[in-house]
């Protein structure tokens, strides 16, 4: 009876939220008032999932996992009216959209999203979401009860809990029993990598449109489907600047509307008035642009929302820091300052739902009936399958709309490789997209063969279009044309079991073809590629095309397994019946070279670029699907090299470069992969070749006649600007007969990162395989400067060395992981080079 009575109990109290007294305040469930320790994130998740439990204004939505296995999640607050409606609610901006059809009304609730805490170590914000959310379902809050009316509020407390744990333990394991605000003291010194970034160290405030993480995945996803009209971004800056709100500083990409601009002002002085009220020091218009579209404030603007940033100053200040004035910061009031834009953006959103959903309309029903930019239609010519499988998937995600093939085969248009307009004959799976859908703005964005470029200083990379990221051939079109179909019309690819294959054949040109490499190698198949282009079965083979033969692979069920392991990775390859080859060299030739199953070391830790180390360690591990064992730089001299066959260096600032080391290694035949600032440290180290470029005499007496000119001190901004470059794109003449060519045309597109740029290797000692002439520049802001230098000079060598060989590469090929044909170039250096 008593258990009963106890079930009865927990029945009642758990499904009855309307017995609930009072809903317990974040100060009253951790029991501690917001600011005095860092909340973890599953005592977060707690709070959430309590409110959950006792308030009936809410839904709480685990929409996805992070890497570590913490859980991402919604909360969705709305009135008693509402929140038995948030489907009909959601299907209506949609329909708004015309996204789904019917139209949508107008007088509906305004969606406003508050995401908090996406850098892992600006943690301040996701304290101060659970104070927004407790005043939100607070039965007593008057204020925000009347904002309900009109409004749904989605809080999401934590976009990267991996991040902000990371950075949490940390912080908890070394302050003391009173945290020491001295800037110096340990606390206020992450260890590496830092909580900014997740578990792969990416930035997930880079990736929103990309969508290469797990997080932003899900994240996304949902954000997709709701589509609110109101975003704003959860951010810290470092502690000597105080706060940061909108309206955002200049360049603003010219498709961002005049309402958002304006819109932007309005929310901007209603937080000013609550700043303004407690005496607290902000700024506006400064440092925070909105060109980039993978951010969470351009992202949503390309979305039709009003989206923005906000930045607290805290990062690395602990619970309490002293600044620059003298002034001690503490999380207390880092929170507050937070927890104050949180409440006044959904005030202001709240007094204005009718014009932002009207405007909102007006946003969607402007991309659909007049699209921004130049061209209506977009080609992108397949090539291989695979390569557009992959943009079409990154499309999806983003949820444009596209096609195949055009009744209209023969079109004039801007052709993206040669830059003039020509004439082109449609293939029926040539990849098309008609600007006339509901996102027209954020696929002009994406892929825009030239980016606007602005004359102001940008935050980050000012070219991205994405033909040139995929390495697809594009044309734009000025008139409209509808693809002829929604579907691909090629038969998906069925590997064929042939007992009498002499050999299958795979193409080499896209990610696919290297996770079907990295597949068979780790099942112990040998793979061998072709040194040459060849013709074999009907069909003609590129260099690099990988040939698996009957020879040397002695199981029982080779066919089952090479085929098995095509087709679940949908992966198309050919039978060949005989060794004799229709033009080329034969399969048995010297010009058909094993492929080494390579082990591989990658550097990682102190001295490190996280993410550039990231990004090679989430290629292996998240995409390719191919074991790489982290060492940490510190312990490199006393790594036993010998039995790795590939040493990765990313980009990092290494002390003591152990180049003699590395060397001997080399020269047994290993082979060294260094990348942005680690080639730099083999420049006049004894046995290496690369040269950093010189600069001609007369150069040099310009830089020191420059150098006599006076500067104005308020010039200083612009003139840095002169060399800087912040990520445009070049187009390199690639010498695709060599193996880190291969799969390529005889260009590639680079993402340029900064203007380094080296001597040709001369003589026979080392192969220029990425060049650069006077007109490579293809898109993006280059400083005057810089644009001068990056002239004439190398981006991509390879250099034999005894038994081994180093691969020099310039520029990050995998900067962000979404420059995909830079996957296929890394995974050249890796598997292909030096067999
Ligand atoms: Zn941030």
């Amino acid at each position: 009876m008593i258990k009963k009575h106890l079930l009865l109990f927990v029945f009642v109290s758990f499904f009855c939220p309307a017995f609930a007294q009072k809903i317990q305040s974040p100060q009253e469930f951790l029991g501690y008032k917001l600011g005095e320790h860092f909340t973890p994130h599953y005592r977060i998740a707690e709070y959430f999932r309590y409110v959950a439990s006792v308030s009936k204004n809410v839904k709480l939505q685990q929409f996805g996992t992070t890497n570590e296995g913490r859980p991402l999640l919604a909360m969705f607050i709305a009135s008693d009216e509402n929140i038995g409606r948030l489907e009909e609610i959601r299907h209506n901006n949609l329909k708004l959209a015309g996204i789904e059809s019917g139209g949508g009304s107008t007088a509906m609730p305004v969606v406003t999203w508050l995401s908090y805490n996406v850098h892992g170590n600006e943690p301040a914000s996701s304290e101060a979401s659970m104070w927004t959310l407790f005043d939100m379902v607070d039965p007593a809050n008057a204020a925000t009860k009347a904002w309900l009316k009109n409004m749904v509020v989605v809080i999401d407390p934590c976009l990267n809990p991996d991040g902000r744990d990371r950075y949490v333990n940390f912080y908890n394991s070394v302050v003391g029993a009173a945290p020491d605000p001295s800037p110096t003291s340990r606390e206020h010194v992450e260890p590496w990598p830092g909580g900014r970034v997740n578990h792969f160290y990416f930035d997930l405030n880079r990736d929103w449109a990309w969508q290469q993480q797990k997080e932003t995945q899900a994240r996304v996803g949902l954000y997709n489907q709701w589509l609110p009209q109101v975003h704003v971004d959860y951010h810290e800056q470092g502690y000597n600047a105080p706060y940061y709100f909108a309206p955002a500083a200049e360049p603003y990409h010219k498709d961002i509307t005049q309402w958002q601009r304006q819109f932007q002002i309005t929310i901007g002085k209603n937080n000013a008035k609550y700043f303004d009220q407690n005496g607290w020091m902000y700024f506006t218009k400064y440092e925070f642009d909105l060109l980039y579209p993978s951010y969470g404030d351009t992202y949503p603007l390309y979305n039709g929302s009003i989206g923005m940033t906000y930045e607290q100053g805290g990062i690395s200040a602990g619970l309490a820091v002293v600044t620059r004035s003298g002034d001690t910061l503490t999380l207390v009031q880092r929170v507050a300052h937070h927890h104050s834009t949180s409440l006044s953006t959904l005030e202001i959103a709240a007094l204005n739902t009718q014009k932002l959903l009207d405007e909102y309309k007006k946003f969607f029903d402007n991309s659909r009936a007049n699209p921004p930019g130049d061209y209506k239609t977009y080609v992108i010519k397949n090539d291989n399958n695979n390569k557009i499988n992959a943009l079409a998937k990154m499309l999806g995600r983003n949820g444009i709309q596209y096609g195949f093939g055009l009744a209209n085969k023969t079109v004039t248009g801007f052709n993206y490789v040669t830059q003039k307009t020509e004439q082109y004959n449609v293939g029926a799976n040539d990849l098309v997209v008609n600007a006339y859908q509901p996102k027209a703005v954020l696929l002009h964005v994406l892929l825009e063969p030239k980016t606007f470029i602005p004359d102001s200083n940008t935050y980050d990379i000012t070219a991205w279009s994405l033909p040139y990221a995929y390495g697809l051939k594009a044309y734009g079109l000025k008139e409209s044309f509808k693809p002829a179909s929604t579907e691909w019309s090629v038969a998906e690819p069925k590997p064929l079991v042939n007992t009498h294959a002499y050999a299958y054949v795979s193409a080499w040109q896209s990610v696919n073809d290297v996770k079907f490499l990295a597949a068979l190698l780790k099942k112990k198949i040998k793979v061998r590629y072709a040194e040459k282009p060849f013709e074999a079965g009907g069909k003609q083979f590129t260099a690099g095309s990988l040939i698996v033969t009957r020879a040397g692979n002695d199981l029982a069920a080779f066919d089952q397994v090479v085929t098995q392991t095509a087709a679940a990775l949908n992966q198309e390859i050919t039978p060949i019946s005989t060794g004799f080859v229709d033009k080329g060299s034969d399969i048995g030739s010297d010009a058909v070279r094993f492929i080494h199953q390579p082990k591989i070391a990658l550097i990682a830790g102190d001295g490190v670029n996280s993410e550039a180390m990231g990004e090679v360690w989430h290629l292996f591990e998240a995409q390719i699907g191919y074991p790489v064992t982290l060492i940490r730089y510190q312990d490199l001299s006393r790594t036993k090299l010998g039995e790795f066959d590939v040493v990765i260096c990313p980009d990092g600032r290494y002390e003591d470069f152990p180049s003699e080391k590395l060397q001997n290694w080399i020269r047994d035949g290993g082979k060294l992969i260094a990348v942005d600032n680690a080639v730099s440290l083999l420049v006049d180290k004894k046995g290496f070749l690369i040269k950093h470029r010189e600069e001609k005499k007369e150069d040099k007496d310009k830089e020191k006649d420059k150098d006599k000119t006076v500067k104005l001190y308020g010039d200083r901004d612009r003139l840095a600007l002169s060399e800087s470059i912040p990520g445009a794109i070049y187009k390199l003449n690639l010498d695709n007969t060599h193996p880190l060519g291969f799969g390529l045309p005889d260009y590639y597109y680079s993402l340029k990162l900064n203007d380094d740029i080296y001597d040709l290797f001369s003589g026979d000692d080392g192969w220029n395989v990425g060049t650069i002439k006077k007109d490579s520049y293809v898109s993006g802001f280059v400083g005057a400067e810089s644009k001068k230098k990056i002239i004439n000079g190398l981006l991509l060598g390879v250099q034999p060395m005894g038994r081994g060989s180093v691969v020099y590469m310039v520029d990050d090929p995998l900067f962000r992981s979404f420059w995909e044909n830079g996957k296929l170039l890394f995974s050249n250096a890796v598997f292909m080079v030096g067999q």
